[in-house]
């Protein structure tokens, strides 16, 4: 049987990953959303086991024990991430498509390990309009916020390194993009 398709989304916070991967996953069954691991406090709406599995240092310590991870990382200073590897190993066996919404640096260890995924890199239109996004969200204190618009230049920098780039200016338009990828890349 033919392996699922690892697809690894990365982009600045504020840049509409999220929301990009929602909409991919929601319309096509074909490819599931890997849920991660995260210290970080839940947003307001965020859901436990649908957004985020929100755990303490104590328990992502011991996952990294067990090697529970297929990539982790530390973004931001110091909250950890990481995507644990049991259920995606478990969907490409079985054939299913997964999409990984992670930072540059975890984006790269998994390449190391599976060279066949495709790393597609979501840009802001411009710096002024992730300042805007970031806001609107409403989720940043005034200091996580400055870590992140500090972070973006630098992920951004990384954007040529991908496979693919998509600039979410239009939501629908950069949606579009994203499936057409996924689309030719499952067809190749
Ligand atoms: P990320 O996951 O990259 O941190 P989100 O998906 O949380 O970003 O999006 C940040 C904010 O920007 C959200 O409020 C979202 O509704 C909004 N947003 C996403 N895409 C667009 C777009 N194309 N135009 C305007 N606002 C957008
Ligand atoms: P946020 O806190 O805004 O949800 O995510 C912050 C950053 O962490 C984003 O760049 C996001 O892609 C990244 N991230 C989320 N989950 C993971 C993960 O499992 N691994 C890695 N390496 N980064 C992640």
């Amino acid at each position: 049987m033919r392996k699922g398709r690892l697809f690894i989304i990365s982009g600045p916070s504020g840049t509409g990953k999220g929301t990009i991967c929602k909409r991919i996953v929601q319309e096509d069954p074909n490819i599931r959303f890997s849920v991660s691991v995260t210290t970080r406090n839940p947003r307001e709406g965020e859901i436990h086991g649908r957004d985020y599995f929100f755990i303490s240092k104590d328990e992502y310590m011991l996952l990294l024990e067990q090697d529970g991870f297929l990539e982790h990382a530390s973004v931001y200073g110091s909250t950890l991430y990481g995507t644990p590897k049991e259920p995606v190993q478990k969907w490409l066996e079985e054939g299913t498509d997964v999409i990984l919404e992670i930072d540059v640096q975890g984006a790269f260890q998994v390449k190391k390990n599976e060279p066949d995924c495709v790393m597609i890199f979501i840009l802001p239109p411009s710096l002024e309009e992730l300042k805007a996004r970031i806001l609107k969200r409403g989720s940043e204190t005034e200091e996580t916020m400055a870590a992140r618009l500090g972070e973006a230049q630098k992920e951004i920098d990384q954007a040529p390194l991908y496979d693919y780039q998509v600039v979410n200016a239009d939501l629908d338009r950069a949606v579009e993009e994203v499936r057409g990828i996924i689309e030719k890349e499952r067809n190749k």
